[in-house]
């Protein structure tokens, strides 16, 4: 398993910039391969999960901005992304969800003895959803975890409690940009390891929360079930049509150029 691995990194050449942004353009299987690179040379990454909500973001916030530029790698989390980049004649192949990344990363977690360490959710729902990784992943060695509701004292001692025990892969799910802040803020004490926002995962990992059947996703149309069952998510939707314009008239602009 370990030699097919592809040893090359994710170059420029493989990210494409929307709105700034640079969407890493490569399959999902790759990208994972990529991330287990680094750990295998014990280095560190910090990767956010982008979708349209995200890149408006940046253009509210600048100091989110820089976060998302100093980030090693940001994924295309959302068709609306996809879409984009097929408008700016850059096609990204598939979506690279934060869900997807964490259950693939989990899988070779297990077969290749990496220690993960969780962050987020509430700590019911956390709870559960360790369960739930140790029926699926029986293997797999949980260094830690905790729920996301703590205090910034508590936080130091998340942090200190990472920095000894230096799991592979830390996931965080606080929601953006909260998650992509605290990684960021607390990046610079760890040695190694991948640290990966990952949204409202633990909800699903749980069971609390349904993903959008497997016929749903393949059509594209995650975002309109969870419009469905999660209704009060229609305002944060409305930055989708937004994002899409502000794409456009970036390709119209560059078109008069
Ligand atoms: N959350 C948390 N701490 C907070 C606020 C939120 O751990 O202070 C968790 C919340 O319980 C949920 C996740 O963050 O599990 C946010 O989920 P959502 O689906 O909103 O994430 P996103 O759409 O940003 O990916």
């Amino acid at each position: 398993m370990e030699n097919t691995l592809r040893k090359i990194d994710i170059k420029n050449d493989d990210r494409v910039e929307i709105l700034n942004v640079p969407f890493v353009k490569t399959p999902k299987d790759q990208f994972i391969d990529t991330l287990l690179n680094h750990i295998k040379r014990k280095e560190k990454k910090f990767v956010i999960t982008a979708n349209p909500e995200i890149v408006m973001q940046t253009f509210k916030d600048p100091s989110f901005k820089q976060i998302v530029k100093q980030s090693s790698y940001v994924t295309p989390d959302g068709i609306g992304i996809v879409i984009a980049s097929k408008m700016l004649n850059k096609p990204i192949p598939e979506r690279i969800t934060g869900f997807e990344t964490m259950m693939g990363l989990l899988l070779h977690a297990e077969k290749k003895d990496h220690s993960v360490y969780f962050i987020g959710a509430k700590d019911t729902t956390m709870k559960k959803a360790v369960n739930n990784v140790h029926a699926r992943f029986p293997g797999l060695r949980v260094a830690g975890f905790r729920d996301g509701y703590f205090s910034s004292d508590e936080s130091s001692k998340i942090c200190d409690e990472i920095k000894q025990l230096q799991p592979d892969m830390v996931f965080v799910g606080l929601g953006s940009p909260r998650q992509e802040k605290w990684i960021y803020e607390n990046f610079k004490h760890f040695k190694k390891g991948i640290f990966m926002g990952v949204g409202g995962s633990f909800d699903v990992l749980s069971g609390e929360v349904k993903r959008a059947p497997r016929l749903w996703r393949k059509l594209n149309l995650e975002w309109m079930y969870r419009l469905i069952t999660q209704p009060w998510r229609f305002k944060r939707m409305l930055e989708l049509p937004k994002f899409l314009f502000k794409v456009f008239k970036e390709k119209a602009e560059a078109g008069t150029r």
